[in-house]
């Protein structure tokens, strides 16, 4: 595709035309009612450099690498209008009011050949909803977004993409841990792309303030252009509609969980409608198979988003959107309904995903007890989830001595309950497990932690090759990849097990 500059993408404009929004632009912030956005300029970068792009982002807008002026948020071009969203949420399960994009700036709608999306920069600035901070984003937070977005998309996890990472130039102070120690650090811009970015919270704004006409407006823009197989005029089409977009948060859910993803911060107003992963914050990758563990340190002592209760908070969450529905709903008793269909749509992909792992061809009921006695046998020990679904992956003989690499060191596992597990997984798959059906479904990479903290100490000393080496990785992660074994392929090494931007991750950034 021939090289295209900003100005000649296929602006549009649905979301701004369609629902109601503030002219005024910018602006302290401050509780703008009654709209769905507000007109805002990014702020200028001093020295824009872009860091890291995604040729396949591009190659879908059709841009070459490079626009660093525009996405960092220093120059607008003709068909680009900036806002900035207005949404609510519950945060860590209590209601929090007007939140909004308090560091997110869209720059437009654009046409691609797989439908419009939208691009929207993160850390250009403040807007009207930026409460008391600075509507910047660090280099730390801004790596992090970018490789996990990209990573989560090439393992095949619905997730909101990235397009570039910019560093600005300008320091931003952070005080990482709250701990009354702010430090500078380099201020960076990821331009992140979506069908849109709006959320759970999107509409329980409008419902928990009364606003029933704004309500219906955004419900309506959003079915037109998001579900256009799906018509609201009455409560058939609304259960419908809601319907899909519970299969869709249970899809990613049970995606989560197989790929050994925690979230950390699964508050309503970072539930997309898309059922995509957004707002990549202090998320983090399981190492061993632990479901209590969360690495946002703002929940270590509730759990509330730990790894074995996503699927819980994603039923929470679709309560929630249901009762932001409700206004406009004549019985809405019938919401009760669309919670059946998530969890129902959880098992089934949970399941199937879990049939995958363990390389059965089909799931049956009675597989549930296998996969039971499995995860209490991950438990038991310090053991890597993603080493062992993957050597398990390739197993030829039912015998745990040839996974012993995924324990860690030291830890005397119980041979002789792993080895009768092998037997029974092995008798049930007539001892042909589906190698290559567990190959697509354990991914030999994934974005650890230390991973990502390694690439983010380089990039802070002006080394993204690192970044770069990771970024090549991870867009094969079902690929055996040899020369990347020995630095990549293996279990937490010790000096990760504590460390802050490891273990420990905070929702500041
Ligand atoms: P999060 O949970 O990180 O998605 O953010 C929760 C809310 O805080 C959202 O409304 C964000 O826009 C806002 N927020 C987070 N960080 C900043 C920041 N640096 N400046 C302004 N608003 C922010
Ligand atoms: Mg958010």
């Amino acid at each position: 595709m021939s090289t295209t500059s900003f100005e000649s993408l296929q602006w549009s404009r649905r979301f701004l035309d369609e629902t109601p929004g503030e002219e005024q632009v910018g602006g302290r912030p401050r509780q703008v009612p009654n709209v769905c956005w507000s007109r805002v300029h990014p702020s200028p970068a001093p020295s824009p450099a872009l860091r890291l792009w995604s040729e396949d982002m591009g190659l879908q807008l059709g841009l070459e690498p490079g626009h660093e002026t525009v996405l960092s948020g220093s120059g607008a071009v003709e068909g680009m209008d900036p806002y900035s969203q207005r949404y609510g949420g519950h945060q860590f399960g209590h209601w929090a009011g007007q939140l909004g994009d308090g560091r997110a700036i869209t720059l437009g709608e654009v046409g691609t050949d797989g439908g419009v999306v939208e691009l929207q920069l993160k850390g250009a600035g403040a807007t009207p909803y930026s409460r008391t901070a600075d509507g910047k984003a660090v280099l730390r937070s801004s790596i992090r977004e970018f490789l996990c977005s990209e990573a989560m998309h090439h393992l095949g996890v619905p997730t909101t993409r990235a397009l570039s990472l910019v560093t600005t130039g300008e320091v931003v102070v952070r005080d990482v841990l709250y701990n009354g120690n702010p430090a500078p650090e380099p201020g960076a811009v990821v331009c992140r792309v979506a069908p849109s970015f709006l959320r759970f919270g999107s509409f329980q704004i409008h419902a928990a303030l009364g606003d029933r006409d704004t309500l219906a407006t955004l419900v309506k823009h959003a079915v037109r252009h998001h579900f256009p197989d799906h018509c609201v005029d009455d409560d058939d089409g609304r259960i419908a509609w809601l319907d899909c977009i519970a299969e869709d948060t249970a899809m990613m859910i049970a995606h989560w969980n197989r790929v050994g993803f925690v979230h950390g911060v699964m508050n309503t107003d970072n539930m997309s409608i898309h059922g995509l992963t957004i707002d990549y914050g202090p998320y983090g990758w399981l190492e061993d198979y632990n479901p209590n563990w969360t690495p946002n340190t703002t929940d270590a002592s509730r759990r509330r988003y730990r790894y074995g209760q996503q699927h819980q908070i994603g039923a929470w969450n679709v309560a929630r959107l249901l009762e932001s529905i409700g206004p406009l709903m004549e019985d809405p008793e019938r919401l009760h309904e669309v919670l059946k269909t998530y969890y129902a749509a959880y098992e089934k992909h949970n399941n199937r995903m879990w049939g995958e792992k363990i390389g059965l061809d089909e799931f049956r009921a009675s597989d549930a007890q296998l996969v039971e006695e499995l995860v209490a046998l991950l438990q038991r020990v310090e053991t890597d989830m993603t080493i062992f679904f993957r050597l398990l992956s390739s197993l030829e003989e039912p015998k745990i001595e040839h996974l012993s690499t995924a324990f860690y060191d030291g830890a005397e596992y119980p041979e002789e309950e792993w080895n009768a597990w092998l037997s029974r997984w092995w008798q049930r798959t007539e001892g042909e497990p589906n190698h290559e059906r567990m190959r697509l479904a354990n991914p030999k990479y994934v974005l650890r932690n230390w991973m990502a903290q390694l690439a983010i100490e380089a990039a802070e000393n002006e080394d993204y090759s690192v970044a770069e080496r990771l970024y090549d990785l991870l867009k094969k992660p079902y690929d055996e990849q040899p020369e990347f074994e020995d630095e990549w392929f293996k279990k937490r090494p010790e000096w990760a097990r504590h460390k802050v931007g490891c273990s420990m991750l905070s929702c500041s950034s």
